[in-house]
């Protein structure tokens, strides 16, 4: 069955490529995956009861409670199309989740 060799050699460097995407992804973040989710669940909670000011504001308290490197946090947030805490939440988990392995039980 050469037709389905060769699909599933496609398939493999697919594969490939996209870890090694993932992996690039990965190399880029300014802290842990681990503290680039305990952002997002800090921003998730507190935009639940103040709206967001346009800022990145409550992303910067985070950043200084939790000794995170400020300038290169933020300059990759706005890169990723964070500029405010609630992009940083609508744009910037999903990048960081679809390039971390099982991200949800981190
Ligand atoms: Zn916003």
């Amino acid at each position: 069955m050469p037709d389905k060799d060769k699909k599933a050699r496609r398939k493999d460097i697919l594969h490939g490529l996209r870890n090694e995407e993932r992996q690039k992804t990965r190399d880029g973040f300014p802290a842990s995956a681990v503290a680039l989710k305990g952002l997002f669940s800090f921003l998730d909670e507190a935009l639940q009861t103040q709206d967001c000011d346009d800022t990145l504001r409550l992303t910067r308290d985070f950043i200084v409670r939790n000794v995170l490197k400020g300038d290169e946090m933020v300059e990759w947030l706005e890169d990723n199309g964070g500029y405010c805490d609630c992009e940083v939440l609508d744009n910037v988990e999903q990048i960081v989740s679809d390039a971390v392995p099982d991200y949800e039980n981190l």
